[in-house]
């Protein structure tokens, strides 16, 4: 079994919580409270390719502003982060650049695994009208970023293992 360390960034109420809550406890709750400072959970998954498990240790950080200052605290021995935004709001996308930002400036480890993840994919499958974040662009700055990048949905699950599959193969292929 390997154990692994990740973070979760990203503005608040984007989703990281329930993304999180997705994974560990396949559940989703419409009114969860935002979290205060950082929550710890940990999951383990099995890779495709042979019985290597991987393990979770996640940190899941609130996206305050007031929290800011703690976030090192919790990146700082990562192997991976997920960079999380809201696709129905384009200001949380700038958010989550400057968060790539910060990690790449001061995360000394060259190896961090770095995942971008559009949230909130069930809204605008109901109402197109709904995204402001289009998907070529975020894919576009993954790419030039070197990041992993996904669609998902908290809510009804979509993608969500994939995620964190892909961040456990990039971990285990190192
Ligand atoms: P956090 O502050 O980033 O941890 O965000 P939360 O997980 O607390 O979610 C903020 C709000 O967005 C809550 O009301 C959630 O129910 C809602 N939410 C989170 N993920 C989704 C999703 O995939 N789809 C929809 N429709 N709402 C979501
Ligand atoms: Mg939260």
């Amino acid at each position: 079994m390997l154990q692994f360390k990740l973070v979760l960034l990203g503005d608040s109420s984007v989703g990281k919580s329930s993304i999180v809550h997705r994974f560990v406890k396949d559940s989703f709750d419409e009114f969860r409270e935002s979290t205060i400072g950082a929550a710890f959970l940990s999951q383990s998954i099995k890779l495709d390719e042979d019985d290597t498990v991987i393990k979770f240790e996640i940190w899941d950080t609130a996206g305050q502003e007031r929290y800011k200052s703690l976030a090192p605290m919790y990146y700082r021995n990562a192997n991976a982060a997920l960079v999380v935004y809201d696709i129905t709001a384009s200001d949380s996308l700038s958010k989550a650049q400057s968060w790539v930002e910060e990690l790449k400036n001061k995360v000394a480890d060259d190896k961090l695994v770095i995942c971008l993840v559009g949230n909130k994919l069930d809204l605008c499958q109901e109402d197109s009208g709904k995204r402001s974040v289009e998907i070529s662009d975020a894919k576009q700055y993954a790419d030039e970023q070197g990041l992993l990048f996904f669609e998902v949905s908290a809510k009804t699950g979509e993608k969500v293992n994939d995620v964190f599959k892909s961040i456990g193969e990039s971990l285990y292929s190192y």
